[in-house]
């Protein structure tokens, strides 16, 4: 399947595939948010209010981002869990300290160089998988902060965050390997996939292959025409 190429390709992309289950036929507030560019700043207010599905009823709050804005690497994961829900950040469960060993692994730090965010901003009850409809509703958010933050590059943890974001179906061990490109708003993203730490926690035995993501995330960022040195620093391993 082709990656959407603008913002009228990537809604109506929105009507394909596992997670896009349910046609989209009315503009959604994320969209509407996502028409009208807001900064950073706005983009949180509108999501810490948001109620265009039903996960705002069981949230604690919402959970936008952590690490630094325009950071030149940026995370994408599935959605808050208990741990995240609670403190109103991404990543801060088990799950969220491998992820955060696999950065420091490559020289990457939310305090210094990455910004973190979710396909969902609400915790779906019981840590249940995403649906279809609150990933339609709720993605465009994604979109436009990706948009913001105009990120180098892009490493999507985990089934919901590849397949929302290359716009596929296929499984994450067919499309790790190599570079993808994530297009939002004109900017051609290069994008690592890997598997998601929570399933790491659960197969151990597939580290190794997360850890090989990683050094092609290095390798992309260091091959990068950016003129800027790489955020992405040499691994003592
Ligand atoms: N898993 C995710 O995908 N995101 C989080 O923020 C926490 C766990």
């Amino acid at each position: 399947m082709n990656q959407p190429r603008s913002k009228a390709e990537l809604f109506g992309a929105m009507g394909l595939g596992p997670v896009w289950e349910l046609k989209n036929t009315t503009t959604t507030p994320a969209q509407a948010a996502l028409n009208q560019a807001p900064s950073l700043s706005e983009l949180r207010q509108t999501v810490s209010v948001c109620r265009a599905c039903s996960l705002c009823e069981s949230r604690t709050q919402t959970v936008f981002s952590d690490g630094v804005e325009h950071a030149p690497l940026m995370v994408v994961g599935e959605a808050p869990g208990e741990d995240e829900d609670a403190k109103g950040l991404p990543f801060v469960g088990r799950a969220g300290a491998l992820l955060d060993k696999m950065l420091h692994a490559v020289g990457v730090s939310r305090q210094e160089n990455v910004y973190i965010a979710n396909v969902l901003k609400c915790r779906p009850p019981a840590n249940r998988n995403p649906e279809a409809a609150e990933i339609r509703q709720c993605s465009p958010y994604l979109f436009q902060q990706i948009a913001a933050n105009q990120p180098k590059m892009l490493l999507l943890v985990g089934r919901f965050a590849i397949q929302t974001l290359l716009n596929t179906d296929k499984p994450v061990g067919e499309l790790r390997g190599k570079l993808h490109h994530v297009t939002v708003d004109g900017l051609n993203i290069p994008a690592v996939v890997t598997y998601h730490p929570a399933y790491l926690l659960r197969r151990p035995g597939e580290k190794a292959k997360a850890w090989d993501d990683l050094l092609l995330l290095k390798t992309a960022y260091s091959g990068m025409p950016t003129g800027r040195s790489s955020p992405i620093r040499a691994s003592t391993s």
